[in-house]
């Protein structure tokens, strides 16, 4: 089958591509597959670096620990860092005839990435627009997740042709978390992806400012490192809620390295408590919106 395939540097695309014939067979199933999840929830952020994937797992494992249905796509084509930060490296998903299956993570959290389908996490995934977005088409008519209560999508970071087809290939119901540093220079990537998902007709549930403070790791004392209130400020302007502010612990960073997400562990740190925060935030958004 057309799988998204094992790529070799040079690669410049899927394998195949599915002949216009197939089209509406495949967005049967896709549509199938699709409405078989209660809610998309997609993490976004102007630029990358600033925590999105960081964020989009510790949802994703917090939801399954309060005993929710949990699927994460990651759709990062350049660099998938999901299975790295769940401590998945070197495996790899499984087909079962026409269909992909996913990874178990832990307890009522399945896992698809690109990165589960290379050979190697130093893959290198060399692909233009249109042949991404052929891939994340792929992954989610492919992929069976079963019956799901949320799906956290990793999206590639800024407002570019991936988020938006993710968006737009999933369907409803969906909500943005939008992550931000406190920087201005993030802050101002940020407003174009608040842009991007009203242009989308895509409700925001919020934004999350990562970074934000710095927890000492001799005195657990939280100090600015990166400057104050962009993602508040931002929040207020726009006119979104802000989900909560995680602060800047070196614990996340060698958390993250280990395949050992904070929310998978127990704890009472500022950062659990972060976490916890914008959970609760976002488990209070509506579940029609
Ligand atoms: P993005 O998905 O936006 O590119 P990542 O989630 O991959 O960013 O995070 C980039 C790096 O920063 C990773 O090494 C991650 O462990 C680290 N990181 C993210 N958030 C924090 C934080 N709050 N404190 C410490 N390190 C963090």
């Amino acid at each position: 089958m057309n799988h998204v395939p094992t790529q070799s540097p040079e690669c410049s695309g899927p394998q195949s591509q599915p002949h216009a014939g197939a089209q509406p067979a495949e967005d049967l199933v896709l549509s199938e597959r699709m409405q078989r999840i209660g809610r998309r929830l997609f993490v976004l952020s102007g630029k990358g670096g600033v925590g999105k994937s960081t964020v989009a797992v510790n949802l994703a494992v917090a939801l399954a620990r309060r005993g929710r249905r949990v699927g994460l796509l990651d759709v990062d084509v350049h660099g998938p860092s999901i299975p790295t930060l769940l401590g998945l490296t070197g495996r790899r998903m499984l087909g079962r005839g026409e269909t992909l299956l996913p990874l178990e993570a832990m307890a009522g959290l399945k896992v698809v990435s690109l990165g589960l389908l290379t050979d190697s996490p130093s893959d290198a995934v060399v692909w233009r627009g249109p042949r991404k977005n052929s891939a994340i088409r792929q992954l989610l008519r492919d992929v069976d997740w079963g019956d799901l209560d949320e799906l956290v999508v990793d999206c590639p970071p800024g407002t570019g042709d991936e988020p938006l087809g993710v968006v737009q290939l999933s369907g409803r119901p969906g909500l943005a978390v939008v992550v931000t540093t406190p920087q201005e220079v993030a802050v101002a990537d940020v407003r174009r992806c608040l842009t991007f998902c009203r242009l989308l007709d895509l409700p925001i549930a919020g934004i999350v400012e990562n970074m934000s403070g710095m927890v000492c790791p001799h005195c657990g004392q939280t100090f600015a490192l990166f400057g104050e209130g962009g993602g508040e400020r931002l929040a207020r302007e726009a006119g979104v809620p802000l989900l909560g502010r995680i602060p800047l612990d070196p614990a996340i960073g060698k958390g993250g390295d280990a395949g050992l997400p904070s929310a998978s562990q127990e704890g009472d740190s500022p950062t659990h408590t972060a976490f916890k925060v914008v959970l609760d935030a976002l488990l209070s958004v509506p579940a029609s919106a």
